[in-house]
Order: C-alpha cells, then sequence, then structure tokens
C-alpha cells in the first residue's frame, strides 16, 4: 500500500515537472479523402487533460509540407497536434491557417511560428485575435493551470485583405470567406478540389451550437446558406465529428433557420420575449444535442435580443 502511495505521489510528481509527458487525452488523425485528415477532438469542455483540444481541427499533407487548419490551445495542445500529424507523415507543417479567433483556433500559433510554419489568417481573423488574446488566456490558465506555460499568444502574422481571399500552398487552393457566426472574424476554409469544408465555428454536429454575446444569428444564418450552396462532400465542423451536409443541415443550419426566422420573427414583431421562449422551449428536432438542456434557452434569448435591437 505504501508502495502504491510512493509510486502515485511521485507520478504526481512527474506530471508537475513534465506535463507533456502525461497520460492525458492524445488527437487521432482521421483521414477524410486522399490527403486530407481531421482531427476530431472530444464533445466536452475545455480541461487540463485535452489541453483544450475540445475542438476540431485538419491538415493537408502536400509534397512540399503540412497545412495545418487551427492551432490549438496552447503550446502543450500544439506539441499534441504535431504528433498526431507526425504519425500521418514525415512532412514538416509549413503552413497553419487559423479559421477564428477563440482560443483553441489559433494559441498553438507561436509554436509552429517558432518551427518556421508561416501562419495566416484573414485580416479581421488576426485583429480578433489580438483583442481577445487577454481573456482568452485568463480563461484557459484557469482551466489548464501549470499546463498553459509557454503558450504565447501570436496572432497571424499574415493577414489576408477582403471579405474572402485564395491561397495557392504547395500545390493546393484553399478558398478562406468569413462566417462572423460563432466569434467575429470567424472564417471558414473550402478546399474547391476535394470539396471538403473545414466550417470553424460555424458548423457544430453532436452538440447544440452556441451564441454568445458576440456571436450573430443573423450572420450564422446567412453563412450557413453559403456553405450549403457550395455542396461540400464532407465537412469538417468546429465541434462534433465529421459530417455530410445533410447532418449539419439538421443540427446546424436549420436551427440557424429556426432562431433567425422564428425567434428573429418575433422579436421584431415585437412580441413579448418570455412567452416567445416558452413557446419554443422544447424543440424535438434539436433535443438529441449535447448541451442542448444548458443552451437552447439562452441561444434564443441571445438571438431575440440581436433581432430586437434591429
Ligand atoms: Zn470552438
Amino acid at each position: 500500500m505504501l508502495k502504491r502511495t510512493a509510486l502515485i505521489l511521485f507520478a504526481a510528481v512527474a506530471g508537475l515537472l513534465a506535463p507533456g509527458a502525461r497520460a492525458d487525452y492524445q488527437p487521432k488523425a482521421e483521414k477524410i479523402v486522399d490527403n486530407v485528415y481531421a482531427l476530431v477532438g472530444p464533445l466536452g469542455q475545455r480541461s487540463a487533460d485535452n489541453d483544450g483540444l475540445n475542438a476540431n481541427f485538419g491538415f493537408i499533407v502536400t509534397p512540399k509540407g503540412v497545412i495545418l487548419i487551427d492551432s490549438g490551445a496552447s503550446r502543450l495542445g500544439a506539441e499534441k497536434l504535431a504528433a498526431a500529424i507526425a504519425r500521418v507523415t514525415d512532412q514538416p507543417v509549413r503552413w497553419v491557417i487559423n479559421t477564428g479567433s477563440q482560443d483553441h483556433r489559433w494559441l498553438g500559433n507561436d509554436y509552429f511560428a517558432g518551427k518556421g510554419a508561416e501562419v495566416i489568417a484573414l485580416a479581421r481573423t488576426a485583429a480578433t485575435q489580438s483583442e481577445y488574446a487577454g481573456q482568452h488566456m485568463e480563461g484557459l490558465t484557469r482551466i489548464l493551470g501549470e499546463r498553459i506555460k509557454g503558450t504565447q499568444p501570436l496572432p497571424a502574422p499574415k493577414t489576408l485583405a477582403g471579405d474572402s481571399a485564395t491561397l495557392e500552398r504547395g500545390g493546393e487552393t484553399l478558398e478562406l470567406a468569413y462566417t462572423d457566426a460563432h466569434f467575429p472574424g470567424d472564417a471558414r476554409v473550402w478546399l474547391p478540389q476535394q470539396r471538403v469544408m473545414f466550417s470553424g465555428d460555424l458548423v457544430y454536429v453532436d452538440r447544440l451550437l452556441g451564441v454568445l454575446p458576440w456571436s450573430s444569428v443573423k450572420n450564422g444564418q446567412q453563412a450557413f446558406h453559403a456553405l450549403a450552396a457550395l455542396q461540400p462532400a464532407r465537412i469538417v465542423p468546429g465541434h462534433g465529428r465529421v459530417c455530410e451536409l445533410a447532418q449539419a443541415q439538421r443540427e446546424t443550419g436549420d436551427y440557424y433557420d429556426f432562431l433567425a426566422g422564428t425567434v428573429g420573427a418575433a422579436a421584431q414583431e415585437m412580441e413579448p420575449m418570455d412567452a416567445t421562449l416558452d413557446r419554443y422551449a422544447d424543440l424535438p428536432a434539436f433535443r438529441h444535442l449535447q448541451n442542448y438542456g444548458d443552451l437552447h434557452r439562452p441561444n434564443m434569448n441571445r438571438a431575440f435580443t440581436e433581432f430586437e435591437s434591429q
């Protein structure tokens, strides 16, 4: 018994000294098509165990290096992404593209830039990263504790002007466009050759999307319609398993349509908010989604407020 206690103590101390060595969540690459991979994170909350990697990432292997979509929430998170990529290819990560400004989309930038990668984002994405950096580091420090050590916020140094931009890297074509839904400056990355969409935090499946005080339901609805018009063959959502358009439509597109078309319309018609929220408190079409119980009413509340003020 004493031996066991000593062992546990030793493990705990070793864990503190070398947090990267802890036996914890490790992302695994999942092949989407040809040279395109997804790293699908757990559906739950950020934790020290998952190093804030509770979101999806992706990468494209080219003969000239790897293009990584989003860089993780911390230095240790970025190292885990790098390790998952290294299990698929020997190619180094030469380019990082950020789809957003929320911690897990970009706080690993500094790690990859330090290894020589070019870090790229649309201009408003990078500007929003700068704006929220302090707030996100503070929040993450509370959750990750010691494990945030070595994380330096690096907003994407290479910025692209315009509402959309086409990138050519390693022989691949990537089309970026703003979605501005979950966070201002959020973007999606479309691979027209493979018809794969990295939606960033526009699309959530398996768990209900969250409308935050700075989110826009109106933008989310418009951006989803634009995404659907491209008819992607596969979608790597911001959260949840890799899916096809039909599931994204049911679990995100239809929900944005409901929030804008039903709750938003009620707000514009100056109906009372509480009665509206009560009327739609139970929606069987979305009840199966994780976080529904916690998020559905606050989501409606924020949608109502957004449309009321227009
Ligand atoms: Zn997210």
